[in-house]
């Protein structure tokens, strides 16, 4: 586990499974149809029960880059805010400015829904393909600059699955601070 003070909010990487994080809303790794699939998304329908999905379906899909909020259904989190990142291709097709929107989006739905604390998986690095190293500076530079800009969302924490996704965070997230 780390964690490090961005203003007076906290940024926290943890090992673990989103579904079971008590934060007021959980981001999903959604795709455009907001249909549902694997990975996170799928742990989040199961856990969360069919209401989530019912939700969902009525927004007719979600751009690559944005986002949508539905209730938490039976999750311990209120919301789940479904998040679409790209699909990586070869790096110059503009993953990068993607992958940071879907993260801004979701901390502006968080801001607007007084949701102060949340829990994101690693968005676009399961199916999607992102390499973990390069998603892990992107998610960790913009959630730090939005934890700078808005004060009112005290805890960001990023929930990873498994060593080698932590591993890859916690080595982005130390290269970005300034040295101790
Ligand atoms: P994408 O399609 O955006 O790549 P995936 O769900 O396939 O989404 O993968 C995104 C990341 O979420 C991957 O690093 C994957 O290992 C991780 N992941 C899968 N299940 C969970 C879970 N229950 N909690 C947190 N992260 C998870």
């Amino acid at each position: 586990m780390m964690r490090v003070r961005i203003n007076g909010s906290w940024l926290e990487l943890v090992e673990g499974d989103i579904t079971q994080q008590e934060v007021d809303a959980v981001v999903n790794a959604a795709n455009p149809s907001l249909r549902g699939g694997g990975g996170v998304d799928g742990a989040i329908h199961r856990a969360g029960g069919p209401q989530i999905m019912a939700e969902a379906q009525r927004y007719g899909g979600c751009p690559t880059g944005e986002a949508r909020i539905t209730s938490g259904g039976k999750l311990k989190a209120r919301y789940v805010i479904h998040a679409v990142g790209p699909i990586y291709r070869d790096g110059r097709s503009g993953e990068a400015e993607l992958l940071a929107s879907a993260y801004r989006y979701s901390m502006q739905l968080a801001s607007e829904h007084r949701i102060e604390s949340i829990a994101f998986p690693a968005i676009s690095t399961g199916a999607y393909g992102y390499p973990l190293p390069e998603a892990a500076t992107i998610a960790l530079r913009t959630v730090i600059a939005e934890l700078r800009q808005r004060p009112e969302i005290k805890l960001a924490r990023f929930v990873l699955f498994g060593r080698n996704a932590y591993d890859a965070f916690a080595a982005a997230l130390q290269a970005l601070l300034p040295p101790a």
